[in-house]
């Protein structure tokens, strides 16, 4: 399945390219501070492929708190948080929300609560290497 999905005003965009093709997407709804504030819902696909489109780079704004491990991407002219990444053994992997998909793919997701608030920074690590995307290209236009 291909997803797509974006900020509100086109600037960060992104297509998710799921093998095989999933009958369902389960989402984590995660309870961070900053996740509660934004009504973040994520997915991955560990086996997928993930291209991002930035238009204007300038109008990005890469937010970190806590551990500072993860960078939440968030146009900075519409507000809305298209996906996270974290930067781990020189790889990038990210989580996209379920809330910025367009289309058909909207209807199969499967969101369920999520809390990681228990887990060190090895484990959180860890389970990023596992569940995250791990094929992740980001492709800026330029100002
Ligand atoms: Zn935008």
């Amino acid at each position: 399945m291909l997803i797509r999905g974006g900020c509100h005003c086109g600037n960060l965009s992104f297509a998710l390219h799921w093998p095989p093709e999933p009958t369902e997407i389960p989402a984590r709804a995660c309870d961070c501070s900053f996740c509660t504030k934004h009504g973040g819902v994520w997915t991955s696909c560990p086996a997928g492929s993930l291209e991002v489109t930035v238009d204007q780079p300038g109008l990005v704004s890469r937010y970190r708190f806590g551990t500072r491990s993860a960078e939440f991407h968030i146009c900075s002219r519409c507000g809305v948080v298209p996906l996270v990444t974290s930067r781990i053994d020189d790889r990038l992997y990210a989580v996209v929300s379920v809330n910025a998909f367009e289309g058909g793919a909207q209807s199969i997701v499967r969101p369920a609560a999520a809390s990681f608030a228990g887990e060190d920074e090895a484990a959180r690590l860890a389970r990023r290497k596992r569940n995250w995307i791990a094929d992740v290209r980001i492709v800026e236009r330029g100002a």
